[in-house]
């Protein structure tokens, strides 16, 4: 179903029992992406069923790191845990059409009936139905069972990415969709939640396969429409296994730390598990227009740091110096501008536009910047740095070049050209012979952009004051 079609709902369903993992950052990107390519409606909701699990500081985090991505619900944000009433609800209709029954057997008996395993809910021994028939008995707790039904033998459906699955019914058991303290279980509440939100796909991470047949079974048992699923593969860390804090930070907003721009991770999130032939950078609107759920592919995708680098460093040359002004400013550090109080903007602008080059991530640029505004600390000089700026031969070169520069009247790029070649020719020396230096004194570092360049944006005066600290060291 490529065409419009505005009745598409869509939902990111995170619990807060976490910050947003990148994996779950590309679901909610390829649910949002199938919304605004069918015109149909994006929702969030936080499933903050599991009390003990749940903390509001992830509910801000997870909703944080959306928004920083500027992938924004629709409609008002739906909280699980306030729907209990509606779950309690559907639960007791169940249990009066018979689709489910109520299990007064305890821990122990289990045990002892079917082993530990099953007591646990570990789901390898199966539940023996023994309280299918079972009276009602006052003020017993009990748990509500799903009772499943006897006349299929399988659940079968066509997954968006992955094609047909079946499921045999012998692999599930009367499974508790109510605990015994009245908590509804996962399985039943995202149920209830997405049928009482009229979501049409449900599009989530591939670990969540196996609870679908239990989903669809609770789907009709209730008379309620069943969706379509798209189970997208997990992102891999190097080795093929899921991608864990050991291989690269896992939480969305790590990357915003880092200084990756959003545009760029979610460039890079959507490509990886999506493709449109070889086509790597994408624009948000092209990829709306573009994205398709059988383009997703099968196999999980191996999360590749370098590759993101250089996206974010393709973004962020895209950029003028006043745009990157911003983005740092507004979405990286807000005390970023105030850093610079020996520049003017222009100087500041002239600086970004040398930098963002030569660099991967608004960290980077942020880092050179202050280096560059702020001048080397000659005393922590590195070695290769420091026996440059103490040999001989290149001592007597920058007195030279110093004294130059003070005559020089107009401090413009041609003009430091002209001088540094006119050394060269009376000196018999090379440009780097004079360049490199220049780059210690002021930076600290052999590896800079132009040196000629970096004397333009520090004017003459600063420039001379660094030539000469150098030849203190
Ligand atoms: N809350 C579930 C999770 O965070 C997702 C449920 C779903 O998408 O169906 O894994």
């Amino acid at each position: 179903m490529d065409k419009r079609d505005t009745r598409v709902r869509v939902r990111f369903a995170p619990s807060p029992t976490g910050h947003l993992h990148v994996g779950g950052l590309r679901s909610a990107l390829f649910n949002w992406l199938f919304a605004r390519h069918h015109g149909g409606s994006f929702l969030l909701r936080i499933e903050d069923t599991d009390k003990e699990r749940s903390l509001p500081e992830y509910t801000n985090s997870i909703t944080e790191a959306l928004s920083w991505c500027s992938l924004i619900s629709d409609e008002p944000i739906v909280i699980q845990s306030e729907r209990a009433a509606e779950h309690v609800m559907v639960a007791q209709l169940m249990l009066k059409n018979g689709r489910a029954y109520k299990c007064y057997c305890t821990q122990e008996e289990l045990q002892q009936r079917l082993g530990a395993n099953a007591a646990e809910g570990l789901g390898y021994v199966k539940y023996d139905q023994a309280c299918r028939n079972t009276e009602d008995r006052a003020g017993v707790p009990y748990v509500i069972r799903f009772k499943l039904p006897d006349t299929i033998q399988e659940v079968v459906f066509n997954d968006l990415v992955h094609g047909d699955i079946v499921f045999n019914l012998d692999t599930l058991d009367d499974f508790i969709i109510v605990r015994s303290d009245g908590t509804p279980m996962y399985n039943f509440v995202v149920v209830v939640d997405d049928a009482s939100m009229n979501i049409t796909h449900v599009i989530r991470g591939e670990d969540h396969i196996s609870n679908t047949p239990k989903q669809i079974l609770l789907y009709q048992a209730c008379g309620f429409t069943v969706p379509q699923f798209a189970h997208v593969p997990m992102i891999l860390g190097p080795q093929g296994n899921r991608l864990s804090k050991r291989d690269a930070a896992t939480a969305a907003l790590d990357y915003r730390r880092q200084g990756f721009l959003p545009e760029a991770l979610c460039n890079y999130l959507v490509r990886l598990g999506w493709s449109h032939g070889d086509q790597e950078i994408f624009s948000m609107a092209e990829a709306i227009s573009l994205f398709s759920l059988k383009e997703v592919g099968k196999k999980g995708a191996i999360f590749d740091m370098k590759k993101l680098e250089w996206l974010n460093g393709m973004y962020m040359r895209s950029y003028t110096a006043q745009d990157l002004l911003h983005k740092i400013q507004h979405n990286f550090n807000q005390n970023f501008v105030d850093r610079f109080h020996l520049w003017t903007q222009e100087q500041l602008c002239a600086a970004i536009d040398l930098y963002k080059e030569r660099v991967k991530t608004l960290r980077e640029l942020q880092d050179s910047l202050y280096i560059l505004h702020d001048g080397p600390i000659i005393e922590n000089l590195v070695d290769a740095s420091r026996s440059l700026a103490q040999q001989v031969q290149v001592q007597q070169n920058m007195q030279m070049f110093e004294k130059k520069l003070m005559d020089i009247s107009d401090f413009t790029k041609p003009a430091l050209e002209r001088v540094v070649q006119e050394m060269c020719h009376d000196q018999g020396c090379k440009i780097s012979d004079i360049g490199q230096p220049v780059r210690v004194a002021l930076t600290g570092v052999t590896s800079s952009p132009s040196f000629y360049d970096l004397m333009c944006i520090l004017g003459k005066e600063e420039t001379l004051n660094r030539l000469r600290m150098l030849q203190k060291a």
